[in-house]
């Protein structure tokens, strides 16, 4: 897991761009405070402050700008508030061939997401993978368990990466109360998207694709 940004002076970064929905690599093209009084940002203020930032994409050279809140401390710390300001985030839903349960927890998630809150977008995806376990019949004690089970009954191992990564995330901001960048977040989501399509949206596809050719073949 990678610790929330607390080098305002990173001149690039690694992330997910919400204009060409790739992990891409970002340029910083400015880092401005807002408050407590608007001026170019020169190192941590021991005031409570908020910055903007915005980064390019360098694969679509979209713009990504985020909101950073910070408390009162001394020296480089982590942001207490990560909100991006642009691209919108709009909240995202599975496609309608993955089971209700399943998608209603994604779709939670993503309404966190899309809001700022990070935490109650991670824990509502580790759900989401919980409830994906669940329906593919993963069998332990552990959420880790139930995944692992699901590696030994054949599912891609990517996927099972995926799925991995979505517990981790929303396992530490239950237990440790820890922040997350809004990137590391969107991250996740897109796993599950991915796990998504491969588990449910291609095999529907598939079936559909079978049906109607036995239609055409029958008389
Ligand atoms: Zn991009």
């Amino acid at each position: 897991m990678n610790s929330p940004p607390s080098d305002l002076m990173a001149p690039t970064r690694k992330g997910y761009c919400g204009h060409c929905n790739t992990h891409s690599n970002f340029t910083r093209r400015f880092t401005r405070l807002l408050h407590p009084r608007p001026r170019e940002f020169q190192g941590f203020p021991s005031e409570a402050f908020v910055i903007d930032e915005a980064w390019e994409c360098n694969f679509c050279d979209g713009a990504t700008v985020e909101q950073l809140i910070y408390e009162e401390g001394m020296g480089p710390r982590p942001p207490v508030k990560v909100r991006q300001t642009w691209p919108l985030k709009q909240p995202r839903d599975l496609d309608q061939s993955v089971p209700a349960a399943i998608r209603s927890l994604f779709l939670e998630g993503s309404v966190c997401e899309a809001a700022g809150a990070m935490r109650g977008a991670a824990a509502m995806y580790r759900g989401t993978v919980e409830e994906l376990c669940k329906d593919r019949g993963a069998a332990g004690r552990t959420l880790y368990d139930r995944i692992e089970s699901l590696k030994a009954g054949g599912l891609d191992p990517e996927v099972v990466q995926s799925l991995h990564e979505a517990r981790m995330l929303g396992n530490d901001s239950i237990h440790d109360g820890l922040i997350y960048a809004s990137n590391e977040v969107a991250d996740v989501a897109n796993l599950i998207e991915e796990a998504a399509i491969i588990l449910y949206v291609q095999p529907a596809q598939r079936a559909a694709l079978r049906a109607a050719r036995q239609a055409r073949r029958s008389p």
